[in-house]
């Protein structure tokens, strides 16, 4: 009998945000005045989808594969990192049913770039971008992520495997 299994992931990330540093986000660069400030690219959509796609089959986190203490991923590019961890995740088995993701951000606006960020993502994964979506919210001028300082990112994910039994 072929069963198939499935997980859900979580994913969150927060970066402050800083002048003279680009915007990334899910590996595309939008313009911006400031920018993720960070070890790496700062790409919070990359680091949550990192995040939900290695907790979905208890394979850690980000942190811990990439610690920020290292040198080698000093400016790293996330999609980088997220293609590592996601070689992982299929080299067990796994296969992405679906991502779902929320950016937090008061400027830029993301709406422009959506289509361009799914792409980016299902380009590195290696699916049909059909297969993720980005919804973009604000802070209403309220809190860290409101008074621009600061951006973040939500995603969960469902991935699957065949179990033959
Ligand atoms: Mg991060």
């Amino acid at each position: 009998m072929i069963e198939k299994i499935l997980r859900t992931g979580l994913g969150y990330d927060l970066h402050k945000l800083k002048r003279g540093r680009k915007f990334i986000l899910g590996g595309v660069e939008i313009p911006s005045k400031k920018g993720e400030e960070a070890h790496s690219d700062g790409d919070v959509l990359l680091h949550a989808l990192t995040d939900a796609l290695l907790g979905a089959c208890g394979m850690g986190d980000i942190g811990e594969l990439f610690p920020p203490s290292d040198k080698r991923w000093k400016n790293a590019d996330s999609k980088e990192l997220l293609k590592t961890s996601w070689e992982r995740v299929k080299s067990a088995g796994w296969s992405i049913e679906n991502i779902d993701c929320v950016v937090i951000t008061e400027e830029p606006k993301i709406l422009p770039y959506r289509l361009q960020i799914r792409q980016s993502i299902a380009s590195v994964l290696e699916i049909e971008a059909e297969r993720i979506f980005v919804k973009a919210k604000t802070g209403e001028g309220l809190g860290i992520i409101g008074k621009k300082k600061a951006a973040a990112a939500l995603v969960t994910c469902l991935i699957s495997c065949r179990n033959i039994q």
